[in-house]
């Protein structure tokens, strides 16, 4: 399948399986030829697919050449920041040189910022490799590096030229960054789609090729709209916080070490589902709905973290502005909006939920 996302420089998402290798053709539509490639990945990824990268753009006329990082989220900091800046400087790659981004969210976000600027700003291809990567953060232009003070700190919005998503890498993938990433898909079906949200229900996407292909379509497809409407994150972009106000609370609660991104959204999106439940403004029975399908990928559904910590967390969020905190909310399935609060109510609405729990 292939979309076309039109941000303020419009790109293709073409996805298809085995579409890694045609990364040099796909190129020649976009680069000149003889153009310099760095393509960026890290140390689990490197050695499984980097130089099928490099041969493809090697044989439509390209020069690549590969960085590889340590692996993890750690690593996704300016002093790595640095080095692909000198990597690229001692190539002396130019402005009409691109970057290559192959890999999870880490690699993406940060071959991201690289290419924003580097020399003020270089094209960059997205191949994402990880499920999180490939539905959510490959598409919509964030990129950036974490400070020792929190994460994703420092960063820049720029859309890459084309983004290729190559299913078949996934077979590749740990079993729980799969579920990281289902964590993901089964909030694009709560914000947006009960259909997309069945289709996850009722299929095993670990066990189907074909109905994952036409999962990651269907969620990088409501990717493709909300960012559309709203390129920089001023309004609809939110609706894609579902869960995660919560869930950022009890990454940083445990200090990102218990709980998996996806883990903790999971735990988020029941959490505030219940407290929409009890408010009265979410259909009962949805945060049920959503734990039964969690529970099927093996995502957790509960967690014991105090109350008191988690709001004391999502206050510190940057995202809540002044002292209004924009929750998400679902209507029921499907069907998503923004209930701001004052900060300190969110407190007793995360209490009122676990009372009728
Ligand atoms: P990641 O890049 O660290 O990948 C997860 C792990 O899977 C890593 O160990 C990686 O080496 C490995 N891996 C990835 N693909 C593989 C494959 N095909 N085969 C074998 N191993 C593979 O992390 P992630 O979960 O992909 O992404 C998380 C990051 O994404 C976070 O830093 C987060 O801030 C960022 N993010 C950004 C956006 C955005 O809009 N820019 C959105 C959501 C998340
Ligand atoms: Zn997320």
């Amino acid at each position: 399948m292939e979309l076309t996302i039109q941000t303020s420089n419009p790109y293709q998402i073409l996805i298809q399986r085995g579409c890694l290798d045609h990364l040099g053709l796909q190129a020649c539509a976009l680069f000149r030829e003889n153009s310099r490639a760095m393509i960026i990945t890290d140390s689990n990824i490197g050695p499984l697919y980097a130089q099928r990268a490099a041969d493809s753009l090697e044989k439509a006329g390209f020069m690549p050449e590969i960085f590889t990082f340590p692996a993890g989220e750690e690593s996704k900091r300016l002093s790595t920041i640095e080095q692909i800046y000198t990597a690229m400087a001692e190539l002396k790659m130019t402005r009409t040189d691109f970057i290559v981004a192959l890999g999870g969210g880490v690699t993406g976000d940060m071959a991201g910022f690289a290419a924003a600027t580097f020399l003020r700003g270089i094209g960059f291809i997205q191949i994402p490799t990880s499920l999180l990567a490939q539905i959510d953060s490959s598409v919509g232009g964030k990129t950036g590096v974490d400070l020792p003070q929190g994460k994703n700190l420092v960063g820049a919005f720029h859309q890459p030229r084309l983004v290729l998503i190559d299913p078949d890498t996934l077979s590749t993938l740990p079993t729980r960054f799969f579920s990281d990433g289902m964590a993901e898909a089964i909030k694009y079906g709560c914000i947006k789609s009960r259909p997309l949200f069945e289709l996850i229900r009722d299929n095993d996407m670990a066990k189907d090729p074909k109905m994952l292909e036409r999962m990651i379509c269907e969620c990088v497809d409501w990717k493709r709209r909300v960012v559309e409407d709203d390129e920089f994150d001023t309004g609809e972009r939110m609706l894609l916080n579902f869960g995660h106000t919560l869930g950022h609370a009890l990454e940083k609660h445990y200090d990102f070490g218990k709980l998996t991104h996806g883990e903790a959204v999971g735990i988020g999106m029941v959490k505030i589902s219940r407290a929409g439940e009890a408010l009265g403004l979410t259909k009962p029975g949805t945060a049920e709905e959503i734990a039964a399908v969690l529970r099927q990928y093996r995502l957790p559904t509960a967690d014991s973290a105090p109350a008191e910590n988690l709001a004391k967390a999502a206050a510190m969020d940057k995202k809540g502005m002044g002292g209004t905190l924009n929750l998400i909310l679902l209507r029921e399935i499907g069907h998503s909006f923004v209930h701001p609060i004052p900060k300190q109510e969110l407190l007793s609405i995360i209490k009122e939920r676990e009372e009728h729990a």
